[in-house]
C-alpha cells in the first residue's frame, strides 16, 4: 500500500497538483537530488518519487541511477517530468518498467493515472512479496520443524490408504527411517505397526467420510531395521480451494522416550502392586512420633494384623504401637532411634498382637525418608508376617537342645552351658552328678525298647521335679541323666541332691530291680576348660557306682584313681587287641582249677580260667580284663584262642591217657549269641580231634535273660554232640528255676554267695541244700564253687552236691602243674581224704 510519494525539484505549481489529488498519501517534497537521497534514507516506505528532471539534469540522472537502484530491493515506482529530448538520451532508464515519463505541464488525469497505477502495483507487489514470505515462512516450517510433517494431496477419495500422493519433511523422513520415496512406495500402513493399524484405518475412513475434523493417536512405526518409533500423530484434512480431492497433513512427534518412560513406570508400578499383593504382610508410611501413626498402609495389613488400613491410618481405632507386644515396644523405639542416627536401614523381629488376640512374629525392615532441609518426613517400610519361620526356627533350636522323648536337655545343651559359664567367669562353685542307667540296655534287649523307654520317661519325670536354674537336667548319654549344679556350698548339698535323686529312684527303678549308679564331679580351675573330658570323667564315676551297686547306689566322687582306672583299661585294651592280632601270644594264658567228684574225691574235671601276663609280668585276673574284652568286642577272637588252648590242654590230657576229665570253659554271651557259634565249636572239636563229652561250657545264668528260645537251640545242638553245659554263678542273677526245665543244660554250679553264706548260717537257715535238691529234681547235676572250708565241704555232702571246686581243693594251677596233678597218678580219690 502506498503511504509516501516523495516530489524531487517540482516547480510549486506541480507540486500543489500532487498534493492536491494524493489525498492521504503523505507528500515529501526535495529540493534538489541530495535532499532526496536524504529523505529517502528517512523514509523507507516511499513507494513513488515524481522527480522533475528539467532542474539540474545530471545530478537529476544521478538521482534515477540510485532510485533504479532501490527499486530492485524494495518496491519503488518513479515518475519522470521532462523534456521529450532530454529523455531521449537516456532511452535505457527511462525504457524501464518502474518508470513513467510525463511531458510537462504535469496533467491532473495523467497524475491521477498513475498515482492508482502506483498504487496497484504497489498492492500486487506487496501481495507477492507476503505470498513470498509466506512461501519461506512455510518451507522453514516444513523443513525444519521439529515435528515429521506429511502433506498428502490430490488424492481421490477412493484411493487406497497408504498410496496417497504426498510430500513429507525430513522430521518426518528421520522418525520414521524411511525416505519420502521409500514411504511413498510402500504406503503408510505398511509401515504402521500391525497393532496399530485397524485403529488408524478406521479413524482415517471416518476423516474422509467427513465424519471427523481430524484425529489424533500414539501409533508405532516399524524402522527398516525392524525396531519400532512411537509417534503422537494428528491427522486433519486440507481443504485445497480449488479442488474437490481430499487432501490431509499428518503432524508426527517422536514419543518412544516418553513410552518407553511410561512403560517402565506401568512396569515399576506393576511390580509395585504385585509385590505389594503378594507381600506376606504390609507396606507402610507412618509418622515419626510415639504411636508409628500410619500415613498408609497395604492392603495386606488386615491379613497380618486383623485391622483394616483404615482402622490404623491416623490412629483411627488404634495406633501401631498399640500392637506391638508390650514388651517389644521399648526395643523397637531403640531401634528406630539407632537407625536414623547412624543413617541406616530398621530392622527386628518382634512380635504383634492382633486384633483376634493372637500373637505373631514379624520381620520389619524400614528407613527413615527425609526432607530437603533434613528433618524426617516420614517412616517407610515393610512388616512382613514370619511366625511360620519363627516356628520353624523354635522346634528346631528345640530339638538342637533337648532329648525329644524325655524333653529333658540334651548334650549339646549342656556342653553349652558348661561353655558359657566357664566364659562368664563365675565364682560359684559347680558340680556335675549322673545318673547311670546303663543296666537299662540290657533290660531292653530282654524286655524291649519300649520298656525302657517308659523307665526314662517315669525318671526324667521324676527327676524334673529337683530341677531348677541352679540345677539343671540333662540327657548326656543313652541311659545317662546329668544334673549341673550351677552353684553349690558344700560338699553336703551335694550329698542331699543325691540322697533326693536316689528317693525318686527307689520308686521307679530300685522297684523293677534295674541297677545305677551316681557319680558326682566338683568343677574346678583345673579341670573346667575340658567340656568333654568333663562329661567323660562324670560318665567313669557313675560306672564305678553302678559297678559297686547292690541293691542301693554308692555315690562315686570322681578322683584320680578312676582316671588311673581309665589308664589301665585303655591300656589292657590295647594289649588285647595285640594278642588277639597275634603279636603278643605268650600274654594269655589259662589256669585249670581241679572239679572234684564228692562221692569218690577223685579229679572229675578243671575249670579253665584265663590269665593275662603284662610287660611286667604281672598276672592280671579275668574279670579286669573279660569285661573290657566284652565292651570292646575282641571277646570273640580272645574267647576263640581260650577254647583252642582249653582243647590243647584237653589232648595233652588224653596223651597223659586222662581220659575221663572235663575241662570246663567259660563262654561269654556275646560269642554265644553270634551266629554259627555251635557249628564253630563241633567244627574246632573235630579239626582237633577233641572228645566232645570232655568239652563243658560254662555260660552265666543271665545269658538266658534274653533271646531264651534262640540261646537255647544252640545249646541244644551243642549238647547234641556230647558237649557238656553249665549254668554259672547259679543263683546269682534274677532267673528262675521254673525255666530250668527246659534248658538244654546239664549242671548247675552254685554261686560262690551261697557257698560263703553256709559259714555263718545254720543248716536250717541255709538254702542252698534246697538249690541242690530242686536242681537233681530238674535232672541236673550240682557243682559248688569257692569252696575254702571243710564245713561248707562237709554241709555240701550231707546235701548231695555233685561235684565241688574251690582253693579248699586246689587253686587253679599252670597247666603244667595241673598236667602233674593228675598224670601218672592215681587220679581217683585223690582228694578222698577231704571228703571224710
Ligand atoms: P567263674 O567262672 O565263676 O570262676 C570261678 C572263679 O572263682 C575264679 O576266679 C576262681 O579262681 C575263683 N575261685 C575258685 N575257687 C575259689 C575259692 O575257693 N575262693 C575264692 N575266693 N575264689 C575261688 P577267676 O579266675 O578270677 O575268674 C573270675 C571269673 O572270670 C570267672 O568266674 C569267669 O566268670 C570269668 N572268666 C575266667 N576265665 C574266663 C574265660 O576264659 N572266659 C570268660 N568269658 N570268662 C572267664
Ligand atoms: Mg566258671
Ligand atoms: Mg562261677
Amino acid at each position: 500500500m502506498l503511504t509516501q510519494l516523495l516530489a524531487v525539484q517540482l516547480n510549486e505549481e506541480d507540486l500543489s497538483l500532487v498534493r492536491k489529488i494524493t489525498g492521504r498519501i503523505q507528500v515529501l517534497a526535495a529540493e534538489n537530488s541530495n535532499e532526496a537521497l536524504h529523505l529517502l534514507e528517512q523514509h523507507a516506505s516511499i513507494g513513488l518519487v515524481i522527480i522533475d528532471i528539467e532542474h539540474s539534469y545530471l545530478q537529476s540522472l544521478q538521482l534515477l541511477h540510485t532510485l533504479v537502484y532501490r527499486s530492485q530491493q524494495e518496491p519503488l515506482r518513479i515518475v519522470v517530468l521532462g523534456e521529450p529530448h532530454l529523455l531521449q538520451q537516456k532511452k535505457r532508464v527511462f525504457d524501464l518498467d518502474i518508470v513513467t515519463i510525463l511531458t510537462k505541464p504535469l496533467q491532473e488525469t495523467q497524475l491521477r493515472e498513475i498515482l492508482e497505477r502506483a498504487v496497484v502495483k504497489q498492492d500486487a507487489d506487496s501481495k507477492q512479496q507476503n505470498m513470498q514470505e509466506q512461501a519461506h515462512l512455510f518451507n522453514a516450517i516444513f523443513y525444519q520443524a521439529p515435528i515429521g510433517i506429511s502433506v498428502s494431496h490430490r488424492v481421490d477419495l477412493g484411493v487406497e490408504p497408504g498410496k496417497e500422493q504426498f510430500d513429507a519433511n525430513p522430521m518426518y523422513e528421520k522418525i520414521t527411517g524411511r525416505s519420502m520415496e521409500e514411504v511413498l512406495r510402500l504406503g503408510w500402513t505398511t509401515i504402521t505397526h500391525p497393532d496399530d493399524l485397524p485403529e488408524e484405518l478406521e479413524y482415517f475412513k471416518r476423516l474422509k467420510r467427513g465424519e471427523l475434523e481430524n484425529y489424533s493417536m500414539e501409533k508405532r512405526f516399524i524402522r527398516p531395521d525392524g525396531s519400532i518409533v512411537w509417534v503422537e500423530m494428528t491427522v486433519a484434512p486440507l481443504q485445497a480451494s480449488d479442488s474437490q480431492l481430499f487432501a490431509h497433513i499428518c503432524l508426527l512427534q517422536d514419543i518412544t522416550k516418553r513410552k518407553e518412560a511410561e512403560r517402565l513406570l506401568a512396569e515399576s508400578e506393576r511390580s509395585k502392586s504385585a509385590l505389594l499383593s503378594h507381600l506376606p504382610g504390609m507396606a507402610y508410611r507412618c509418622r515419626y512420633d510415639a504411636h508409628w501413626t500410619m500415613l498408609y498402609v497395604s492392603a495386606g495389613c488386615e491379613t497380618l494384623t486383623g485391622y483394616s488400613p483404615d482402622q490404623l491410618i491416623n490412629n483411627r481405632d488404634i495406633s501401631f504401637n498399640d500392637i506391638i507386644v508390650l514388651s517389644y515396644r521399648q526395643k523397637v523405639s531403640s531401634g528406630w532411634k539407632w537407625a536414623i542416627h547412624e543413617n541406616k536401614p530398621f530392622e527386628l523381629e518382634y512380635e504383634i498382637l492382633t486384633a483376634q488376640g493372637t500373637r505373631k512374629w514379624v520381620w520389619e525392615m524400614g528407613q527413615a525418608a527425609f526432607t530437603e532441609d533434613g528433618d524426617i518426613e516420614a517412616l517407610e517400610g515393610i512388616i512382613l508376617d514370619i511366625t511360620d519361620r519363627k516356628l520353624m526356627e523354635q522346634n528346631l533350636a528345640y530339638r538342637d537342645a533337648h532329648d525329644l522323648w524325655t524333653g529333658l536337655y540334651n548334650r549339646r545343651y549342656l556342653e553349652q552351658l558348661l561353655r558359657q559359664d566357664i566364659k562368664a567367669r563365675k565364682s560359684a562353685k559347680r558340680a556335675l552328678i549322673s545318673i547311670n542307667l546303663g543296666a537299662l540296655n540290657a533290660k531292653s534287649i530282654a524286655y524291649g525298647y519300649q520298656y525302657s523307654q517308659d523307665i526314662m520317661k517315669k525318671v526324667a519325670e521324676g527327676l524334673s521335679i529337683l530341677c531348677n536354674d541352679l540345677a539343671v537336667l540333662s540327657i548326656t548319654h543313652e541311659y545317662r541323666f546329668v544334673f549341673y549344679l550351677r552353684s553349690y556350698d558344700e560338699r553336703q548339698n551335694l550329698l542331699l541332691l543325691c540322697k533326693k535323686i536316689e528317693s525318686t529312684l527307689e520308686y521307679i527303678v530300685s522297684l523293677e530291680r534295674i541297677p545305677y549308679g551316681l557319680g558326682v564331679l566338683e568343677i574346678d580351675e583345673s579341670n573346667q576348660e575340658n567340656v568333654d573330658q568333663l562329661l567323660r570323667n562324670i560318665l567313669i564315676a557313675s560306672q564305678r557306682s553302678v559297678v559297686l551297686y547292690d541293691g542301693e547306689a554308692e555315690i562315686c566322687f570322681f578322683d584320680e584313681s578312676m582316671e588311673t582306672e581309665i589308664q589301665r583299661e585303655a591300656t589292657l585294651s590295647a594289649l588285647l587287641s595285640r594278642i588277639v592280632s597275634g603279636k603278643n601270644p605268650d600274654c594269655l594264658f589259662l589256669q585249670y582249677q581241679p572239679i572234684i567228684d564228692m562221692r569218690t574225691g577223685g579229679i572229675c574235671g578243671f575249670e579253665a580260667l584265663a590269665r593275662l601276663k603284662c610287660a611286667e609280668m604281672q598276672v592280671i585276673p579275668p574279670l579286669h580284663f573279660i569285661p573290657i574284652a566284652e565292651k570292646t568286642k575282641l571277646i570273640i577272637p580272645l574267647g576263640d584262642i581260650i577254647i583252642r588252648q582249653a582243647f590243647q590242654f584237653l589232648k595233652q590230657l588224653e596223651e597223659h591217657h586222662v581220659m575221663d576229665c572235663t575241662v570246663s570253659i567259660n563262654i561269654s554271651a556275646i560269642q554265644l549269641i553270634k551266629e554259627g557259634f555251635a557249628e564253630h565249636i563241633i567244627r574246632l572239636m573235630h579239626s582237633m580231634d577233641v572228645n566232645p563229652s570232655c568239652v563243658c561250657l560254662e555260660l552265666t545264668e543271665s545269658i538266658f535273660a534274653s533271646n531264651f528260645q534262640e540261646i537255647n537251640r544252640v545249646l541244644k545242638t551243642l549238647q547234641h554232640k556230647g558237649v557238656k553245659i553249665s549254668v554259672d554263678d547259679f543263683g546269682s542273677g534274677y532267673s528262675s528255676l521254673s525255666r530250668e526245665r527246659e534248658l538244654y543244660v546239664n549242671e548247675l554250679k552254685i554261686d560262690k554267695s551261697f557257698i560263703d553264706k553256709l559259714m555263718y548260717l545254720s543248716d536250717d537257715q541255709a538254702i542252698t541244700g534246697d538249690i541242690i535238691s530242686m536242681a537233681h529234681k530238674l535232672g541236673h547235676s550240682v557243682v559248688a564253687e569257692g569252696i575254702e572250708y571243710q564245713r561248707q565241704l562237709n554241709y555240701l555232702k550231707q546235701n548231695n552236691c555233685d561235684k565241688a571246686q574251690g582253693f579248699f581243693f586246689s587253686k587253679p594251677l599252670n597247666a603244667s602243674d595241673a598236667l602233674a596233678l593228675v598224670v601218672g597218678k592215681h587220679t581217683y580219690r585223690l582228694f578222698e581224704h577231704l571228703l571224710k
